[in-house]
């Protein structure tokens, strides 16, 4: 088990003002895997004002020295790869043949991405007698989710630090031990006191905390739709950025010409991988009418053929759901669905073939969905497709966009210029062609309730700059 008694805050390792602490359950077996500290605002204003001291001289510093802490960061992250892998088996539960792939070592890669980007601070354009510049925009406050903690952690603060911004963040109360061990790994590497602090606690109260605090300059937060726009209302006396990556229903279109069987493959690991526990999972399935029957034969097969079980089994593709009370949302979902009338073709509500205990759902299917049901508008947040008929494009492209949100979507057409037409037309920051990969250098964020901010690229580096016009 995992002990932490301490957050990091102005380069030192502090005994938190507050003097609760949490313990964290391991999702597999319901076992404490950590106990942590749960601070309260006096500890939320230590870390802030230790990163508004650090900004004054942060901010002054050359591009080429951030880009150098940046890629220490990479090295010692690496070196630190297991211990950090290991916490997102046993908090998260995701199956450790995805923990590292999907998260750990996206934060060599993600700070390495940075590294090259800080030169962009450094760069100015010229309009009539006007230089533009950009500069760090400040105090930045970053509250994440538990779904892909490191993955969402790294992808602020690598942007942060390469901007010459000060941070204060704070994870799910569900998944801290990365940000702990993510504290010594900037201390290891030197980085200046007060450019890197955390403090740990419940969402309500240090979540709210920071978004309103007076002397943070942004709050970026990840997490669901309703605790954004908390965030927002908190955040809105002070007239910070706010930057929110919310939630999603994504919509994947496969047309008559597409490769069903490559289609619908893409699609079942898509929204079973991390036990459907993505934001810009393609949770609805929206498929044409002459190959309907077919594709939901090709759902039931490959879904039946996920390995669900120990996270920590190498062969295992679905863990448990991360907490009994996500478990006990998706289920009340599959429920409501089949009351509704939608079709269930694998899954339901049973425990998998095997287990007795573990917050586990097994990977579900539903045909014969209509789009109004809740099943296809709300964020179930679990291993759960549906599959919707369509019979012409503009139908499909219709159903596609009617949900509140607009995170991802996804393609599949008989080729890539028929896939690009159906992709223009669809209201989603991204969108997937034919099984086009993500790509890290790509911005990613929302439409609509989706959110309104980019992470990743020069897109997410943007999101930490002022900008600001000299004029000569
Ligand atoms: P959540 O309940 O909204 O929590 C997210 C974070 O916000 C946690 O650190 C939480 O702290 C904190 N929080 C809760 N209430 C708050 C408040 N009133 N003010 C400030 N902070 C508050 O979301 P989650 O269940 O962790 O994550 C799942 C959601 O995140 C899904 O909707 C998913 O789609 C979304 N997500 C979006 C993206 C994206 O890039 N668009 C990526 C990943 C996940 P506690 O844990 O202490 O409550």
């Amino acid at each position: 088990m995992r002990i932490y008694d301490k957050f990091y805050i102005n380069g030192q390792w502090v005994t938190p003002i507050g003097k609760s602490t949490d313990e964290v359950i391991n999702p597999a077996n319901g076992e404490v895997s950590a106990k942590v500290p749960y601070g309260n605002t006096e500890d939320v204003n230590a870390a802030v004002s230790a990163a508004k001291n650090a900004f004054a001289s942060w901010s002054q510093t050359s591009a080429a020295q951030r880009a150098e802490f940046l890629r220490k960061i990479a090295v010692e992250g690496e070196r630190r790869n297991a211990d950090l892998t290991q916490t997102v088996v046993d908090e998260l539960g995701m199956p450790i043949q995805h923990a590292a792939a999907y998260q750990v070592d996206a934060l060599g890669i993600i700070c390495e991405s940075y590294a090259v980007k800080a030169n962009h601070m450094e760069e100015s354009e010229e309009i009539g007698n006007s230089v533009i510049v950009q500069e760090p925009i400040g105090v930045c406050a970053m509250i994440n989710p538990w779904n892909y903690p490191i993955w969402q952690m790294i992808g602020k603060v690598a942007p942060a630090i390469a901007a010459g911004c000060t941070m204060v963040v704070k994870a799910a109360s569900q998944t801290p031990s990365h940000l702990f061990i993510f504290a010594e790994i900037c201390d290891a590497v030197g980085l200046p006191a007060g450019v890197f602090n955390f403090v740990h606690g419940s969402g309500r109260e240090l979540g709210s905390a920071l978004s309103a605090h007076p002397d943070v300059d942004m709050v970026t937060f990840t997490g669901s739709t309703a605790a954004g726009v908390q965030v927002t209302n908190s955040a809105a006396p002070t007239v910070k950025r706010v930057c929110l990556e919310l939630g999603g229903k994504s919509p994947f279109i496969i047309t008559e010409k597409a490769d069903l069987e490559a289609a619908i493959s893409f699609g079942i690991h898509d929204v079973m991988v991390n036990t459907g526990q993505t934001c810009n999972a393609l949770t609805r399935m929206i498929v044409h009418e002459s190959v309907y029957d077919q594709a939901v034969e090709l759902a039931k097969l490959k879904t039946e053929a996920l390995l669900v079980g120990d996270p920590t089994d190498p062969k295992v593709f679905i863990g448990p759901m991360s907490s009994a009370s996500q478990k006990q949302t998706v289920l009340d979902y599959i429920d409501k669905a089949i009351a509704e009338g939608a079709n269930l073709v694998t899954g339901g509500t049973g425990m998998p073939a095997g287990m007795t205990k573990g917050n586990y759902v097994l990977p579900t299917v539903f045909s014969n969905v209509t789009n109004d049901m809740a099943i296809a508008q709300e964020e179930v947040f679990g291993p759960v497709l549906v599959i919707i008929k369509y019979s012409s494009v503009d139908q499909a492209i219709e159903i596609a966009n009617d949900t509140p949100y607009g995170l991802a979507s996804a393609v599949w057409a008989g080729d890539n210029d028929e896939a690009t037409a159906i992709a223009r037309k669809i209201r989603a920051g991204q969108c997937s062609i034919n099984g086009g990969d993500a790509n890290h250098e790509a911005p990613f964020g929302g439409y609509k309730e989706s959110g309104n901010g980019r992470e990743f690229g020069i897109a997410g580096l943007h999101e930490y700059c002022e900008i600001k016009a000299i004029q000569y």
